[in-house]
């Protein structure tokens, strides 16, 4: 009888800390879902490297706060406090719990001059250095949260239907984003007017997301990782005054697949890669 007591309470604290395994397990690759599930998240001003940010943050919520604090989060024409731009990710948010993000669709970052959500950051993961400006002031114009996207199919404005919603909505209205004139050569009388994002200047706050018309934004804001392409060092500007250094390095090395006797500078500037 204890015998069959002892096998019984045996088998129970198996099946229980098997269980337990089990829902750990569970919880764990919900956990690393949710955290290699976060590149197309948009993080505060100031965040470091999507890598480093995910290990620095300590999910204490401060920048969260400082924005939802924020003077311009009261809704000019009710008087009543809107919801903050920075949510803190909950489970099924597609990013690491507990971790400051925010959608331009729902509430885009307004660009405070004063940025407060940088510098209460206590860890580091929000980066005072880059949104400050020679002089050492806090400058929210620095600040690179991602980089708008044309969707040119679904943009009206190539469609030749008038439209500058995005561009009037940019704080930085003809800087990170302009209009170019392109004449329409189907029908000879009307021109189109083309929002074009900067790329240099484009801070990502998603103002022109959240103003686009269409049904699904048109225009909208990816991360720079994301986003951006990387041409690699094989290729040199020739106006680029920070490239001279790299034609100089160029000019060490021989060429590419032995295919001519150039140097790798006249190479790469000679217009002849085949
Ligand atoms: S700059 Fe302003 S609106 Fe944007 S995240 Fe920071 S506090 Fe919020
Ligand atoms: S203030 Fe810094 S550490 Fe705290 S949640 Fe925001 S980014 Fe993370
Ligand atoms: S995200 Fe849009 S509104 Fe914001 S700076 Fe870039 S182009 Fe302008």
């Amino acid at each position: 009888m204890a015998n069959s007591n002892n096998r019984r309470k045996f088998m129970t604290t198996t099946l229980q800390s098997v269980g337990l395994t089990a829902l750990g397990g569970m919880l764990w690759s919900g956990y690393t879902h949710e955290v290699k599930a976060s590149p197309l998240v948009l993080r505060p001003p100031g965040a470091i490297k999507e890598e480093d940010f995910l290990t620095a943050c300590i999910k204490c919520g401060l920048c969260a706060e400082a924005c939802q604090n924020r003077d311009t989060n009261i809704d000019k024409e009710t008087g009543e406090a809107r919801e903050g731009t920075l949510k803190m990710a909950k489970g099924g948010d597609h990013t690491l719990i507990g971790t400051p993000y925010f959608i331009p669709t729902e509430v885009p970052c307004y660009m405070c001059e004063e940025i407060p959500c940088v510098p209460v950051c206590p860890s580091g993961a929000l980066d005072i250095a880059s949104v400050s400006n020679e002089k050492e002031e806090l400058d929210i114009n620095m600040s690179r949260m991602g980089l708008a996207i044309v969707h040119k199919e679904s943009c009206i404005a190539f469609w030749g239907i008038q439209c500058d919603a995005c561009y009037r909505a940019c704080p930085l209205l003809d800087v990170a984003i302009t209009l170019e004139y392109q004449k329409n050569e189907r029908t000879g009388k009307h021109a189109f007017l083309l929002p074009v994002v900067q790329d240099s200047a484009c801070t990502g706050c998603g103002l022109c997301e959240m103003a686009c018309v269409t049904e699904k934004p048109a225009i909208f804001v990816l991360p720079n990782e994301i986003s951006k392409g990387r041409a690699g060092s094989h290729y040199v500007k020739g106006w680029d005054e920070k490239d001279q250094e790299r034609v100089k390095d160029a000019k060490k090395i021989k060429t590419v697949n032995e295919r001519s006797e150039k140097e790798a500078s006249d190479y790469l500037n000679s217009g002849d890669l085949y």
